[in-house]
């Protein structure tokens, strides 16, 4: 059967104006370059203040990464049970959670602005999850301590999102997903946690390295890169399945937690790349991995 003019015409028409949209869409994307998904470590808050393999690393990354529009960071140390929040505050403040540091440490600030368009941009991507609005949170150490060594100058917005810590892997990952779109817009996704944290066995004998004496930390931190080479999310998302050492590695999972975000932000076929690679305390994977 002949197709009608008019069909014929509707087809033309909607062809151009996809082509007006995907015109539209190159320009808006040529103005904000697509950022990685990332996943930082960051160990003990000293970090911060400290001169290290690890500390540099982190300076030659912000550079190679360049400067996004944004930065959405889920930290280890935000933790909302039963809900998902986003911070939406114009002027996040540098909180200092932790105690028993040296006074440099609380003198420290990251007087980075917030971004609530982006923030807004964030809760709606995540209407499924019923993500709410906060200004209960500014920027956590999970946070400044290794912007401030990626981006000195605190001259990016940066603004987090929370941890359900009542959900499972696969809820985390889910979110993560949910974000992705949001680095097409020139916003950095960063999770901030350490892929081993057993703070009850950190070794002090050795500050910048593994522990011959803690096997389990480096059996389960090469788990996780076995995993992630091979793209095993569900896997990843299973933790405790992951190796013998799981347990040990990760008593509790509010570090670990951070890295499936960082691996749900990440699209198919972007292969991970390892950016550091190094053990602090005999137990703290310093793991860095980049997606994209
Ligand atoms: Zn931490």
């Amino acid at each position: 059967m002949q197709p009608n003019r008019r069909h014929i015409l509707n087809a033309t028409l909607s062809a151009a104006l996809s082509g007006v949209n995907e015109l539209a869409q190159a320009a808006s994307d040529k103005s904000a370059k697509r950022m990685p998904s990332i996943f930082v470590a960051h160990g003990s808050p000293m970090n911060a203040i400290e001169d290290n393999d690890f500390t540099r690393a982190l300076q030659r990354w912000g550079q190679e990464i360049g400067r996004p529009t944004a930065i959405l960071v889920v930290s280890a140390h935000w933790l909302t049970p039963n809900e998902t929040k986003v911070a939406v505050q114009l002027h996040p403040e540098t909180i200092h959670d932790f105690g028993g540091f040296p006074k440099a440490l609380f003198d420290m600030q990251y007087p980075a602005a917030g971004s609530p368009e982006f923030a807004n941009q964030a809760i709606q991507a995540l209407a499924a999850q019923g993500a709410k609005a906060s200004t209960d949170w500014g920027l956590d150490h999970g946070a400044w301590s290794v912007l401030h060594h990626m981006y000195p100058k605190a001259d990016v917005p940066v603004f987090q999102v929370s941890i359900d810590y009542a959900k499972d892997g696969a809820y985390h990952l889910g979110v993560g997903q949910a974000l992705a779109a949001l680095r097409d817009k020139g916003v950095l996704v960063l999770g901030s946690g350490n892929v081993t944290h057993n703070l009850r066995a950190l070794d002090f004998g050795a500050p910048a390295g593994p522990a011959a004496s803690r096997p389990w930390a480096q059996s389960f931190d090469a788990a996780v890169k076995a995993a992630l080479i091979a793209n095993n999310t569900q896997t990843l998302a299973n933790y405790l399945n992951l190796d013998s050492g799981a347990k040990m590695a990760v008593p509790a999972p509010d570090h670990y937690w951070p890295l499936l975000y960082a691996l749900g932000a990440a699209q198919s076929g972007e292969a991970p790349k390892f950016v550091y690679e190094g053990f602090q305390f005999g137990t703290l994977s310093m793991r860095c991995v980049q997606w994209g």
